[in-house]
């Protein structure tokens, strides 16, 4: 233990909610450091590790390198520690107590290419069209969160405990399993544990329940009988039905107050909308970011009988866009 010395790290930024805590996990088991990791009430990151020096000099220099993606770092704080305890391994501890701020909480993620690919994967069984999948680095997070720190019993997931015996593998195996994606995931869920969606009619009867195929059959086919339909998903409602002037108008008249004011448009993909709308690199960018925020895009003058309908932004000349960000979109 002679050459070994023992380091106090404080991080601030958006840590919490980003994967961060899995991945200083693996960052410094790959560099043979012991010690442990934990999230603090003022949604920071703290950690004590112990390794040989020029091993906690890389370690310190790989967090801002290969940091998560989502993930911002405000400041990294060190203090050598004069420890006499020697650390036998490296874990994730309980978090730290105290007053959390929002603001340095990242936002929903939109869902990440490896759900998107186990979602649609028949040979993935556990999470093959299941809507709600999520991992460390993606899905919800801020609308899902009721206090800092940030770990699943201050969460709105705190109503769906971990399964303990799904198969091939349970939640709380993939959550308790560094080399799996979804370690120390706070709002993953699969088919077994998580939430589902109900199909409800007009008089708020259920109609259908659980089988996620026969609802979005049912539900395509409402919408295009010309049915408005609400879908409860992340952070809020959508309002889902056929974009022409007829179905537009109902809606707005349903709606009340809302006959001028804009709606934005889900699309499948930014192709969908090029022969339409004036779509820049930076919008592009904007558009495809793990935001999905809703873009303002201008229509193109050249077109003449639009296929977005002049009563989704009444006289005016941009349309607010944005593409599909969750399982069920
Ligand atoms: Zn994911
Ligand atoms: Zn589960």
């Amino acid at each position: 233990m002679k050459e070994s010395k023992t380091v106090e790290i404080k991080i601030t930024g958006i840590v919490q909610g980003v994967g961060f805590r899995p991945f200083l996990y693996n960052l410094a088991r790959s560099l043979n450091l012991n010690g442990y990791i934990l999230n603090r009430g003022n949604a920071g990151v703290r950690l004590v590790i112990q390794g040989y020096p020029q091993n906690i000099q890389k370690f310190i220099e790989e967090i801002r390198i290969k940091r998560p993606a989502i993930s911002f770092i405000e400041n990294i704080e060190t203090n050598n520690l004069d420890f006499e305890e020697k650390f036998e391994d490296l874990e994730i501890r309980k978090s730290e107590p105290g007053r959390g701020i929002s603001l340095t909480l990242p936002p929903d993620i939109a869902i990440c290419e490896n759900c998107l690919k186990d979602m649609n994967d028949p040979q993935k069984e556990k999470y093959y069209q299941y809507p709600f999948i999520a991992c460390a680095v993606c899905g919800p997070r801020y609308t899902t969160v009721n206090e800092l720190p940030y770990d699943r019993e201050r969460t709105t997931m705190i109503n769906f405990p971990f399964c303990h015996q799904a198969n091939p593998v349970s939640c709380i195996q993939e959550y308790s399993d560094f080399n799996n994606r979804r370690f120390h995931a706070q709002t993953f869920a699969c088919a077994v544990c998580g939430p589902h969606y109900t199909l409800y009619n007009k008089n708020r009867e259920p109609i259908k329940d659980k089988s996620i195929d026969s609802i979005l059959q049912e539900t395509a086919e409402m919408i295009n009988d010309g049915k408005i339909i609400a879908i409860k998903g992340i952070g809020g409602t959508h309002l889902v039905c056929l974009a022409n002037d007829e179905i537009i108008l109902k809606l707005r008249e349903r709606k009340g107050e809302r006959k001028y004011k804009p709606f934005a448009l889900m699309v499948p993909n930014i192709n969908t909308m090029e022969d339409e709308l004036e779509i820049s690199n930076k919008e592009k960018e904007l558009l495809t970011s793990f935001r999905r925020p809703i873009v303002l895009l201008e229509r193109k003058k050249s077109i003449v009988n639009s296929v977005i309908s002049q009563q989704i932004a009444p006289g005016l000349n941009n349309v607010g866009i944005m593409l599909p960000y969750s399982g069920i979109h």
